[in-house]
């Protein structure tokens, strides 16, 4: 048997990080940049006021408090959007808006709040200074500058950023295609009624879901039954439209597991077994003329989704440019004893709980069944039990993994 960290590091070995594309700014939210993004152009574009007030020279205001006001005539109004605003000389004040452009000859803004809001004079009752409330060209960004480098998540901000400097399309990180497919001659679709030994296939949608989580684009293939030919078929049907390919089931050692026999055949797709509980078969390799990786991942529900969290959700990391592919865990008490198989590690699903101190507990949930995929959607976490444990005490610390997707 494999461990799985070994498994791991074949698998990574074998990817690679799909090309840069260039996207519309919203479609990029979430992605890695994969360009240095400099400014052409200064932001502020202009000197501009930061409040609604009066643009005057300062000196002008000199002295002014609520006994002594100073009066100023108001010639004129300044709009935010005002083109080409007429400047302001000594003894005079024009009325100005949050975000319009300074005035020539005016060094300074009043704000309406330290004034009576007067409109053909205005009586100001607290001295401003120069530059006080002028928002200066450049002062956040000057023409090429930096502003976002090559490997920054894009998130909201960057986004505005990136609008703010006149960056309508960006160069990022694609997401990655997978086609989800499930395997079994048992399997039909979810709108329809299962007969007795017919089962309603769910891992398409949870495998599906699973790599939409991680950050793929992911189309659900739906159901191939048990043929050979047909499953070559449909996987050949998906290489130009994948990055990645994830199929369920078919991959133990029974008569009919033919993705196992299909693709072991084809020389390029290997299947081991992999120290591990749920999971144990797993199939990894590549197919097609350019090399497209697929996961060949056990078909019981709990063991596909256990599997894709350990070995498709950091390859889809990867392929997304990210440089940490594993959740980061959190150490819990447990609160029962568990019993774990020897030499296998064994991922056993829980529920983590934050105490007042802020420091955490666990407890399992369910069996280990690999069927039981109800405990799985009531579970927020994944309790690592390492290879050599084959016992955990009331009391004794774990390694969790705590799953955004369940219960959040
Ligand atoms: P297999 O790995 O093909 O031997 O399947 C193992 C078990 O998982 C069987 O009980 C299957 O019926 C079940 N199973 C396989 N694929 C799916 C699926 N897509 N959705 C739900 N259950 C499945
Ligand atoms: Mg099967």
């Amino acid at each position: 048997m494999r461990s799985v960290a070994d498994q791991m590091s074949r698998v990574l070995a074998d990817l690679r990080v799909p090309e840069p594309i260039e996207l519309a700014l919203l479609d990029a939210q979430g992605l890695l940049c994969a360009e240095d993004v400099f400014a052409v152009a200064p932001l502020p574009g202009f000197d501009n006021s930061s409040m609604d007030g009066y643009a005057v020279r300062a000196a002008d205001t000199v002295g002014a408090n609520d006994d002594a006001p100073v009066e100023l005539p108001v010639v004129g109004d300044i709009p935010a959007g005002s083109r080409a605003p007429r400047g302001v000389s000594a003894g005079i004040s024009l009325r100005i808006m949050t975000g319009a452009p300074m005035p020539a000859g005016a060094d300074g803004v009043v704000p309406v709040e330290w004034t009576d809001g007067g409109v053909a004079r205005v009586r100001i009752h607290r001295a401003t200074q120069q530059g006080a409330f002028v928002r200066r060209v450049g002062e956040d960004v000057q023409t090429g500058d930096l502003v976002i480098s090559a490997g920054t998540p894009l998130g909201p901000a960057q986004v505005g950023l990136l609008a703010a400097v006149g960056r309508e399309r960006v160069l990022v990180r694609p997401r990655p295609r997978v086609s989800v497919l499930s395997t079994g001659s048992e399997l039909i679709g979810v709108g329809e009624r299962p007969a007795i030994g017919e089962i309603i296939d769910s891992n398409s949608y949870s495998l599906a879901a699973a790599a939409r989580d991680a950050g793929a684009e992911a189309y659900r293939v739906g159901v191939v039954p048990d043929d050979h030919a047909l499953l070559v078929d449909t996987l050949e049907g998906q290489l130009p439209r994948a990055d990645l390919l994830v199929t369920s089931g078919g991959v133990s050692a029974g008569a009919f597991d033919v993705v196992k026999q299909a693709l072991s055949e084809l020389g390029t797709v290997e299947f081991v077994r992999v120290a591990m509980q749920p999971g144990m078969p797993q199939g990894f390799g590549t197919l097609g003329p350019d090399g497209t990786p697929i996961f060949c991942l056990p078909g019981n529900p709990v063991s596909a989704l256990v599997s894709f969290e350990v070995f498709v959700r950091p390859a889809i990391r990867l392929m997304l440019g990210k440089r940490r592919l594993d959740r980061r865990t959190v150490l819990a008490t447990m609160r029962q004893r568990v019993s774990s198989p020897p030499g296998r590690r064994q991922y056993r699903r829980g529920l983590l709980i934050r105490e007042e101190d802020g420091s955490y507990s666990c407890e399992p949930v369910g069996g280990a069944g690999s069927h039981l995929l109800a405990s799985l959607a009531r579970a927020n976490c994944l309790i690592v039990i390492d290879e050599e444990v084959t016992e955990v005490s009331e009391g004794d610390q774990v390694r969790v993994v705590p799953l955004l997707l369940a219960g959040a």
